[in-house]
């Protein structure tokens, strides 16, 4: 199989780091923003996961001519009706002030019983493509948020989730065990099977 070029629409080392591993050995050859000079500013400012990463993905794509792939990722909690979701970056102000976010997010929270603390992190990667062709992948990890923060590692709103069928949060697993059930693993996962099958067509025609 022919193997496509593809540009990460995110300047995240954390991430990038993350989707090189998922996908190292997939039919992809991957490029980054130290790869381009000139990046653009990427605009996300849609209602749903799927609205921000084609965004993302497409802007980039039209901008530098190639095949992208961008992720957007948050936090639903039922008794909050989704929030934070797609705010979950700015939930508190300002952007990626992860105590202050996990604050508001208890403070909101208070008083609630642990059986109606249901949430799930979501993680929409999307694939575009220069001449506006389009492909999405979506994919969740359900828990519960904790009474109280707990652990060290992860990002964001990792210390105050609790994957189903663990009793530490996210923060107190080794990343090893996190990408192994997080959102994001399972997106990248599913994303490396589609390459692997040749898909989507257009990638590699
Ligand atoms: P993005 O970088 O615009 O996709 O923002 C996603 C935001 O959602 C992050 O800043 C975190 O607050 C939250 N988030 C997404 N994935 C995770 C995760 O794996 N752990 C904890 N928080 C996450």
């Amino acid at each position: 199989m022919r193997e496509a070029r593809l540009l990460l629409a995110t300047r995240n080392p954390g991430k990038i780091g993350e989707i090189r591993k998922e996908l190292a050995g997939a039919p992809v050859r991957l490029l980054c923003c130290d790869d381009l000079a000139g990046w653009p500013d990427l605009r996300e400012d849609g209602e749903t996961f799927e609205d921000n990463a084609i965004a993302k993905a497409a802007q980039l794509a039209r901008w530098a001519g190639l095949p992208a792939l961008a992720d957007d990722s948050g936090l639903e909690v039922d008794a909050l009706g989704g929030e934070p979701g797609v705010r979950s970056a700015h939930f508190a102000g300002e952007h990626g002030d992860d105590a202050a976010n996990i604050e508001l997010l208890l403070r909101r929270m208070q008083g609630l019983p642990r059986g109606k603390r249901n949430a799930r992190f979501v993680c929409v990667l999307a694939l575009a493509s220069p001449r506006e062709e389009r492909f999405l992948v979506r994919e969740t990890c359900e828990g519960s948020i904790a009474l109280a923060p707990r652990g060290k590692g992860g990002f964001g709103y990792d210390p105050v989730f609790v994957p189903g069928g663990e009793r530490r949060t996210m923060a107190e697993l080794s990343l090893e065990e996190k990408n192994a059930i997080s959102h994001r693993g399972k997106a990248l996962r599913h994303i490396r099977a589609l390459l692997e099958a040749g898909e989507p067509v257009w990638l590699f025609a």
